[in-house]
Protein backbone atom coordinates (compact mmCIF):
# COMPACT_ATOMS: atom_id res chain seq x y z
CA UNK A 1 0.00 0.00 0.00
CA UNK A 2 0.93 3.57 -0.96
CA UNK A 3 0.78 6.49 1.30
CA UNK A 4 2.62 9.74 0.89
CA UNK A 5 2.77 13.42 2.60
CA UNK A 6 2.06 16.44 1.74
CA UNK A 7 4.07 19.21 3.35
CA UNK A 8 3.93 23.01 2.32
CA UNK A 9 1.30 22.25 0.26
CA UNK A 10 -0.09 25.67 -0.92
CA UNK A 11 -4.07 24.91 -1.32
CA UNK A 12 -3.27 23.31 2.45
CA UNK A 13 -2.70 25.40 6.23
CA UNK A 14 0.58 25.99 6.37
CA UNK A 15 0.02 24.48 10.47
CA UNK A 16 -1.18 20.98 9.06
CA UNK A 17 1.00 18.18 7.10
CA UNK A 18 -2.09 16.21 5.31
CA UNK A 19 -1.38 12.11 4.80
CA UNK A 20 -3.02 10.64 2.32
CA UNK A 21 -3.43 6.69 1.84
CA UNK A 22 -5.73 4.53 -0.75
CA UNK A 23 -7.96 4.16 2.72
CA UNK A 24 -7.47 6.82 5.25
CA UNK A 25 -7.37 10.52 4.97
CA UNK A 26 -6.13 12.22 8.19
CA UNK A 27 -3.97 15.52 9.28
CA UNK A 28 -1.28 15.79 11.45
CA UNK A 29 -1.61 19.01 13.43
CA UNK A 30 1.10 20.60 14.76
CA UNK A 31 0.47 21.46 18.54
CA UNK A 32 3.75 23.43 19.04
CA UNK A 33 6.22 25.14 16.77
CA UNK A 34 9.28 26.96 18.18
CA UNK A 35 10.98 28.76 15.92
CA UNK A 36 14.95 30.43 16.24
CA UNK A 37 14.45 30.85 20.01
CA UNK A 38 17.39 31.95 21.99
CA UNK A 39 18.19 32.82 25.79
CA UNK A 40 20.38 34.52 27.31
CA UNK A 41 21.71 34.44 30.86
CA UNK A 42 24.75 36.89 31.34
CA UNK A 43 27.43 35.10 29.64
CA UNK A 44 25.24 31.69 29.76
CA UNK A 45 23.67 31.10 26.35
CA UNK A 46 20.76 28.41 28.19
CA UNK A 47 18.96 28.27 24.27
CA UNK A 48 20.59 28.81 21.28
CA UNK A 49 18.55 29.46 18.05
CA UNK A 50 16.09 26.34 18.52
CA UNK A 51 13.38 25.03 16.17
CA UNK A 52 11.38 22.44 17.20
CA UNK A 53 7.90 21.47 15.71
CA UNK A 54 5.38 18.80 17.95
CA UNK A 55 2.41 17.17 16.36
CA UNK A 56 -0.93 16.31 17.83
CA UNK A 57 -0.63 12.76 19.21
CA UNK A 58 3.53 12.84 19.48
CA UNK A 59 5.01 12.02 23.09
CA UNK A 60 7.67 14.39 22.20
CA UNK A 61 10.97 14.06 23.97
CA UNK A 62 13.32 16.65 25.09
CA UNK A 63 16.29 15.25 25.94
CA UNK A 64 19.75 16.57 27.41
CA UNK A 65 22.42 16.10 30.69
CA UNK A 66 21.88 19.13 32.88
CA UNK A 67 21.82 22.41 31.73
CA UNK A 68 21.46 21.74 28.16
CA UNK A 69 17.93 24.27 28.23
CA UNK A 70 14.91 21.98 28.75
CA UNK A 71 13.56 24.07 31.87
CA UNK A 72 14.57 27.32 29.91
CA UNK A 73 12.96 26.06 26.47
CA UNK A 74 9.36 24.64 28.52
CA UNK A 75 9.36 28.15 30.31
CA UNK A 76 9.96 29.62 27.51
CA UNK A 77 6.90 27.83 25.89
CA UNK A 78 4.77 28.15 28.93
CA UNK A 79 5.24 31.84 29.18
CA UNK A 80 7.13 32.02 32.19
CA UNK A 81 10.05 34.07 30.92
CA UNK A 82 10.28 35.80 27.55
CA UNK A 83 12.96 34.79 24.85
CA UNK A 84 15.91 36.85 23.87
CA UNK A 85 15.12 36.10 20.10
CA UNK A 86 12.60 33.93 18.21
CA UNK A 87 8.74 33.20 19.14
CA UNK A 88 7.09 30.33 19.37
CA UNK A 89 2.91 29.38 18.22
CA UNK A 90 0.55 27.02 19.80
CA UNK A 91 -2.03 25.35 17.20
CA UNK A 92 -0.85 27.65 14.54
CA UNK A 93 -1.41 30.60 16.55
CA UNK A 94 0.92 33.30 18.63
CA UNK A 95 0.22 32.22 22.32
CA UNK A 96 -3.11 33.75 23.71
CA UNK A 97 -5.56 32.82 26.82
CA UNK A 98 -7.37 30.05 24.73
CA UNK A 99 -4.17 28.39 24.00
CA UNK A 100 -2.61 28.76 27.93
CA UNK A 101 -6.74 27.11 28.74
CA UNK A 102 -5.21 23.81 26.32
CA UNK A 103 -2.29 23.61 27.99
CA UNK A 104 -1.41 21.16 31.48
CA UNK A 105 1.94 21.56 33.34
CA UNK A 106 4.11 20.25 35.54
CA UNK A 107 7.62 22.25 36.04
CA UNK A 108 7.87 22.14 39.48
CA UNK A 109 8.47 19.97 42.69
CA UNK A 110 4.35 18.92 43.67
CA UNK A 111 3.18 21.77 46.00
CA UNK A 112 -0.24 21.33 47.95
CA UNK A 113 -1.57 21.93 51.39
CA UNK A 114 -0.04 19.40 53.67
CA UNK A 115 -3.26 19.78 55.76
CA UNK A 116 -5.75 19.20 53.10
CA UNK A 117 -7.31 16.16 50.68
CA UNK A 118 -6.14 15.66 46.83
CA UNK A 119 -10.15 16.88 46.85
CA UNK A 120 -10.01 19.63 48.96
CA UNK A 121 -6.36 20.83 46.96
CA UNK A 122 -8.05 19.93 43.46
CA UNK A 123 -10.93 22.26 44.40
CA UNK A 124 -8.11 24.99 45.20
CA UNK A 125 -6.78 24.47 41.66
CA UNK A 126 -10.22 24.39 39.91
CA UNK A 127 -11.18 27.52 41.69
CA UNK A 128 -7.87 29.57 40.53
CA UNK A 129 -8.50 27.67 36.67
CA UNK A 130 -12.07 28.78 36.86
CA UNK A 131 -13.50 25.40 36.46
CA UNK A 132 -15.92 23.01 38.06
CA UNK A 133 -15.66 20.50 40.22
CA UNK A 134 -17.22 17.88 38.82
CA UNK A 135 -13.65 16.61 36.71
CA UNK A 136 -12.08 16.05 39.91
CA UNK A 137 -12.92 12.02 40.66
CA UNK A 138 -11.88 11.56 36.27
CA UNK A 139 -8.61 13.00 37.32
CA UNK A 140 -7.66 10.97 40.50
CA UNK A 141 -9.38 7.79 39.04
CA UNK A 142 -6.98 8.48 36.33
CA UNK A 143 -3.78 9.15 38.26
CA UNK A 144 -4.88 6.11 40.16
CA UNK A 145 -5.44 8.21 43.66
CA UNK A 146 -9.84 7.67 43.86
CA UNK A 147 -9.22 5.27 47.00
CA UNK A 148 -6.72 8.13 49.13
CA UNK A 149 -9.24 10.90 47.76
CA UNK A 150 -9.60 11.71 51.51
CA UNK A 151 -6.70 11.14 52.93
CA UNK A 152 -4.19 14.21 53.99
CA UNK A 153 -1.85 15.25 51.09
CA UNK A 154 1.64 15.20 54.06
CA UNK A 155 0.62 11.41 54.14
CA UNK A 156 0.83 10.69 50.50
CA UNK A 157 4.14 9.12 49.23
CA UNK A 158 6.09 11.24 46.46
CA UNK A 159 5.33 9.33 44.37
CA UNK A 160 1.35 9.82 44.67
CA UNK A 161 2.62 13.54 45.27
CA UNK A 162 3.84 13.59 41.75
CA UNK A 163 0.75 11.77 40.65
CA UNK A 164 -1.84 14.55 42.56
CA UNK A 165 0.77 16.90 39.84
CA UNK A 166 -0.05 15.62 36.93
CA UNK A 167 -3.35 15.12 38.25
CA UNK A 168 -4.12 18.88 38.78
CA UNK A 169 -2.41 19.38 35.40
CA UNK A 170 -5.50 17.43 33.95
CA UNK A 171 -7.66 19.17 35.19
CA UNK A 172 -10.26 20.90 32.30
CA UNK A 173 -9.35 17.82 30.28
CA UNK A 174 -6.21 19.90 28.33
CA UNK A 175 -4.91 18.54 24.63
CA UNK A 176 -1.21 19.41 25.87
CA UNK A 177 0.36 18.29 29.05
CA UNK A 178 4.15 19.03 29.91
CA UNK A 179 6.31 17.31 32.03
CA UNK A 180 9.79 18.39 33.59
CA UNK A 181 11.41 15.83 34.91
CA UNK A 182 8.43 13.90 35.92
CA UNK A 183 10.74 10.75 37.92
CA UNK A 184 12.65 13.01 39.32
CA UNK A 185 13.57 11.63 43.01
CA UNK A 186 11.19 8.80 42.65
CA UNK A 187 12.01 5.17 43.67
CA UNK A 188 11.90 2.46 40.86
CA UNK A 189 7.87 1.55 42.45
CA UNK A 190 6.90 5.34 41.48
CA UNK A 191 9.36 5.61 38.39
CA UNK A 192 6.94 3.04 36.93
CA UNK A 193 4.08 3.94 38.02
CA UNK A 194 4.61 7.50 36.28
CA UNK A 195 5.87 5.94 32.93
CA UNK A 196 2.17 3.62 32.96
CA UNK A 197 0.64 6.97 33.39
CA UNK A 198 1.91 8.72 31.00
CA UNK A 199 1.61 6.57 28.54
CA UNK A 200 -2.53 6.22 29.64
CA UNK A 201 -2.66 10.02 29.09
CA UNK A 202 -1.38 9.40 25.61
CA UNK A 203 -3.89 6.68 24.82
CA UNK A 204 -6.53 9.37 25.39
CA UNK A 205 -5.08 11.45 22.97
CA UNK A 206 -3.24 14.16 24.81
CA UNK A 207 -0.28 15.41 23.14
CA UNK A 208 2.91 15.32 25.75
CA UNK A 209 5.98 17.03 26.15
CA UNK A 210 8.62 15.72 28.51
CA UNK A 211 12.05 17.06 29.37
CA UNK A 212 14.04 14.04 30.67
CA UNK A 213 18.28 13.80 31.04
CA UNK A 214 17.07 9.83 31.28
CA UNK A 215 17.62 7.97 28.22
CA UNK A 216 15.82 5.36 29.37
CA UNK A 217 12.58 7.34 30.20
CA UNK A 218 12.87 8.53 26.56
CA UNK A 219 13.27 5.10 25.19
CA UNK A 220 10.66 3.90 26.96
CA UNK A 221 7.55 6.68 26.27
CA UNK A 222 8.74 9.12 23.81
CA UNK A 223 7.28 8.88 20.25
CA UNK A 224 9.48 11.73 19.24
CA UNK A 225 12.87 13.48 20.67
CA UNK A 226 15.12 16.53 19.89
CA UNK A 227 18.80 15.93 21.79
CA UNK A 228 19.54 19.29 23.50
CA UNK A 229 23.51 20.16 24.35
CA UNK A 230 24.22 23.30 25.91
CA UNK A 231 20.83 24.66 24.62
CA UNK A 232 21.17 23.76 20.85
CA UNK A 233 19.44 21.35 19.14
CA UNK A 234 21.58 18.40 17.96
CA UNK A 235 19.06 15.79 16.65
CA UNK A 236 15.32 15.59 16.68
CA UNK A 237 13.34 12.30 15.12
CA UNK A 238 11.16 9.76 15.90
CA UNK A 239 12.80 7.33 18.88
CA UNK A 240 12.68 4.49 16.11
CA UNK A 241 14.23 5.92 13.97
CA UNK A 242 16.93 6.99 16.27
CA UNK A 243 17.21 3.14 16.70
CA UNK A 244 17.40 2.37 13.39
CA UNK A 245 19.99 4.24 12.59
CA UNK A 246 22.11 2.64 15.06
CA UNK A 247 22.72 -0.71 13.24
CA UNK A 248 26.62 -0.90 12.35
CA UNK A 249 29.13 -3.91 11.30
CA UNK A 250 32.83 -4.81 11.82
CA UNK A 251 33.78 -6.23 8.96
CA UNK A 252 37.64 -7.23 7.20
CA UNK A 253 38.68 -8.78 4.66
CA UNK A 254 41.56 -10.02 2.62
CA UNK A 255 41.99 -7.12 0.67
CA UNK A 256 40.65 -4.37 3.04
CA UNK A 257 41.20 -1.56 0.27
CA UNK A 258 38.86 -3.49 -1.82
CA UNK A 259 36.54 -3.63 1.08
CA UNK A 260 36.72 0.20 1.48
CA UNK A 261 35.59 0.77 -1.56
CA UNK A 262 33.20 -1.32 -2.13
CA UNK A 263 30.80 -1.41 0.57
CA UNK A 264 30.35 2.80 -0.35
CA UNK A 265 27.80 1.47 -2.74
CA UNK A 266 25.84 -0.75 -0.28
CA UNK A 267 22.96 0.59 -0.14
CA UNK A 268 22.31 2.87 2.79
CA UNK A 269 25.84 3.07 3.46
CA UNK A 270 26.67 5.99 5.80
CA UNK A 271 30.09 6.21 7.18
CA UNK A 272 32.66 4.02 8.31
CA UNK A 273 36.09 3.46 10.18
CA UNK A 274 38.97 1.88 10.18
CA UNK A 275 39.88 0.20 13.53
CA UNK A 276 42.87 -1.72 13.72
CA UNK A 277 42.88 -4.66 10.97
CA UNK A 278 38.56 -4.36 10.72
CA UNK A 279 36.69 -1.31 9.63
CA UNK A 280 33.47 -0.09 11.36
CA UNK A 281 31.03 0.01 8.54
CA UNK A 282 27.63 2.43 9.60
CA UNK A 283 24.18 2.04 8.06
CA UNK A 284 21.07 4.33 7.19
CA UNK A 285 19.30 1.32 7.80
CA UNK A 286 18.44 -2.00 8.63
CA UNK A 287 20.88 -4.01 7.56
CA UNK A 288 20.77 -8.16 6.34
CA UNK A 289 24.41 -9.21 7.30
CA UNK A 290 23.59 -12.35 4.23
CA UNK A 291 22.83 -9.38 1.27
CA UNK A 292 26.08 -7.58 2.74
CA UNK A 293 28.46 -10.68 2.60
CA UNK A 294 26.31 -11.36 -0.76
CA UNK A 295 27.08 -7.62 -2.37
CA UNK A 296 30.83 -7.66 -0.94
CA UNK A 297 31.18 -11.46 -2.84
CA UNK A 298 29.62 -10.51 -6.20
CA UNK A 299 32.06 -6.96 -6.28
CA UNK A 300 35.08 -9.68 -5.29
CA UNK A 301 35.73 -8.98 -1.82
CA UNK A 302 36.12 -12.34 0.53
CA UNK A 303 34.90 -11.63 4.14
CA UNK A 304 37.49 -12.57 6.78
CA UNK A 305 35.38 -11.28 9.67
CA UNK A 306 31.35 -10.18 9.75
CA UNK A 307 29.99 -9.59 13.53
CA UNK A 308 26.68 -7.19 14.15
CA UNK A 309 27.05 -4.33 16.55
CA UNK A 310 23.93 -2.87 16.82
CA UNK A 311 24.39 0.67 18.90
CA UNK A 312 22.06 2.20 21.93
CA UNK A 313 20.51 4.99 21.47
CA UNK A 314 22.57 5.87 24.54
CA UNK A 315 25.74 5.09 22.29
CA UNK A 316 24.10 7.72 19.88
CA UNK A 317 23.26 9.80 22.80
CA UNK A 318 26.61 10.10 24.14
CA UNK A 319 28.33 10.02 20.49
CA UNK A 320 26.46 12.99 19.42
CA UNK A 321 27.10 14.57 22.82
CA UNK A 322 30.63 14.31 22.61
CA UNK A 323 31.63 15.28 19.10
CA UNK A 324 29.01 18.79 20.16
CA UNK A 325 31.55 18.84 23.55
P1 LIG B 1 18.45 20.77 34.57
O1 LIG B 1 17.92 19.43 34.20
O2 LIG B 1 19.69 20.71 35.40
O3 LIG B 1 17.42 21.73 35.10
P2 LIG B 1 18.15 21.96 31.97
O4 LIG B 1 18.52 21.20 30.77
O5 LIG B 1 16.71 22.07 32.32
O6 LIG B 1 18.98 21.41 33.19
P3 LIG B 1 18.22 24.82 32.24
O7 LIG B 1 17.71 24.75 33.65
O8 LIG B 1 17.31 25.32 31.20
O9 LIG B 1 18.78 23.39 31.79
O10 LIG B 1 19.55 25.69 32.27
C1 LIG B 1 20.30 25.99 31.09
C2 LIG B 1 21.47 26.88 31.49
O11 LIG B 1 20.98 28.15 31.90
C3 LIG B 1 22.27 26.35 32.67
O12 LIG B 1 23.63 26.65 32.45
C4 LIG B 1 21.72 27.12 33.85
O13 LIG B 1 22.70 27.25 34.87
C5 LIG B 1 21.38 28.45 33.22
N1 LIG B 1 20.24 29.11 33.91
C6 LIG B 1 18.98 28.63 33.97
N2 LIG B 1 18.18 29.50 34.65
C7 LIG B 1 18.98 30.55 35.01
C8 LIG B 1 18.74 31.76 35.71
N3 LIG B 1 17.53 32.10 36.18
N4 LIG B 1 19.79 32.60 35.90
C9 LIG B 1 21.02 32.28 35.41
N5 LIG B 1 21.31 31.15 34.73
C10 LIG B 1 20.31 30.29 34.54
Amino acid sequence: MHSFCICNNPVLPASKIYCFSPFILHKLETVLSIRNISKRYGKIQAVDDLNLEVMKGQVFGLLGPNGSGKTTTLSVILELIRPGSGDFQWFGQPPSKASRKRIGSVIESPNFFPYLSPVNNLKIVADIKDLGYDDIGRVLNLTGLYERRNSRFRTFSFGMKQRLAVASALLGNPDILILDEPTNGLDPQGIAHIRELILLIAQQGITIIIASHLLDEIQKVCTHVAVLSKGKKLFDGEVSEVLAISDSYELSAENPAALSESIKAFPGYRSATVAGEKILVYFNSEVNPGELNRFLFAQGVILTHLAERKRSLEQHFLELLRDNA
